[in-house]
C-alpha cells in the first residue's frame, strides 16, 4: 500500500507534469500525443523518483524547447530532412526520456548509486545531442563528416561542427551541474560538483559523438522520391520515402538509444574513476 506521503508525491508529480506539458502544448513545442506522453513521463519521474530526476528532465526539456525556437532562414527547410518537426510527438518524447524513465524505475525497485550516474549520462546525451543540432544548424560554416572530415551540406547526419560540439559540451555540463544542485536540494547522497559536471560533460560528448558516428555509418537513411534528397524521415515532399542506405532497423530511435547507452556508460565510468 502507498502511504499518504507517497500518494501526495504522485499527485504533486502529476500536477507539475501537467503544468509543464500543458504549457509546452500551448507553446506548440508538443503535439497532443506528445503532451500526454510527457504528462505520464513527468508523473513517473517525480512519483517513482523525486525532484532530482524530475528536475533533470525539466532542464533537458525546457532548454531544448527554448533552443528550438531560435530561428534561421534555412532551419525550416533543414527540419524537413530530419525525422522531426517543431512539435514533438509521443514517439519523440519516449525516444528522449524513455531510457531515463527506466533508470528512475530501476532505482525505485533496487536503489543503487549506479542508476544515478547512468541517468546523468543518458540525459546528458539527449541534451547534448539536441543542443548540438539546434546550434549546429545555426552555424554559418558547413559541418564536416565526423569520419572523413569532408565538408557536408548543413543538417546531414554524421556531420559535426565546432559550434555544435561546444553546444554539446555545454549541454552535458549543465546536466551535471544541475544534478549537483538537485541532489543537494533533495538530500540525496552528494558528490563533488566537479565529478558530476565531468560525468555530464564527458557522457554528453561521448553520446553525441556516438550519434554522429552512427549517422555517418549505419543509420538508416531514406531517399525522397520527389526531390531526391537523402533524409531520415519516412516521408518527404508529401510522399513516402524509400530505403537508401544503412541498416534497415537502425532508425533514428535506435540511434538515439545506442547513443544514450554510450553516454550513460561513460558517465558511470567517470564515477568509478572520480
Ligand atoms: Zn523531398
Amino acid at each position: 500500500m502507498l502511504s499518504g506521503l507517497e500518494v501526495l508525491q504522485w499527485l504533486i508529480g502529476g500536477c507539475g507534469a501537467l503544468l509543464v506539458a500543458g504549457a509546452a502544448y500551448w507553446k506548440q513545442s508538443l503535439s497532443l500525443s506528445g503532451m500526454l506522453a510527457a504528462v505520464l513521463m513527468g508523473t513517473i519521474y517525480f512519483g517513482a523518483g523525486n525532484l532530482f530526476w524530475f528536475g533533470i528532465l525539466l532542464v533537458f526539456f525546457i532548454s531544448s524547447s527554448l533552443l528550438s525556437k531560435l530561428h534561421h532562414e534555412n532551419k525550416a527547410e533543414l527540419e524537413a530532412t530530419y525525422d522531426k518537426t517543431g512539435r514533438r510527438d509521443a514517439g519523440q518524447v519516449f525516444a528522449n526520456g524513455g531510457l531515463g524513465m527506466l533508470m528512475v524505475l530501476l532505482n525505485a525497485v533496487y536503489p543503487l548509486e549506479m542508476w544515478s550516474f547512468l541517468f546523468i549520462g543518458v540525459m546528458a546525451t539527449v541534451t547534448s545531442d539536441t543542443w548540438a543540432t539546434e546550434i549546429g544548424t545555426l552555424a554559418k560554416r558547413p559541418p564536416r563528416s565526423v569520419l572523413t572530415g569532408k565538408v557536408l551540406q548543413a543538417g546531414t547526419s554524421g556531420g559535426v561542427s565546432l559550434p555544435g560540439t561546444l553546444a554539446a559540451a555545454a549541454g552535458g555540463a549543465l546536466i551535471g551541474a544541475a544534478s549537483w544542485g538537485l541532489r543537494l536540494g533533495t538530500g540525496m547522497a552528494s558528490h563533488p560538483l566537479v565529478l558530476l559536471v565531468s560525468a555530464g560533460l564527458l557522457g554528453g560528448l561521448a553520446g553525441a559523438f556516438a550519434d554522429s558516428v552512427l549517422g555517418a555509418t549505419v543509420q538508416r537513411m531514406n531517399r525522397c522520391t520527389v526531390c531526391g534528397r537523402e533524409v531520415e524521415a519516412s516521408s518527404h515532399c508529401g510522399k513516402p520515402t524509400v530505403f537508401a542506405r544503412g541498416w534497415r532497423w537502425m532508425d533514428n530511435d535506435a540511434v538515439n538509444a545506442v547513443s544514450s547507452i554510450t553516454g550513460g556508460a561513460v558517465a558511470l565510468l567517470v564515477s568509478y574513476i572520480g
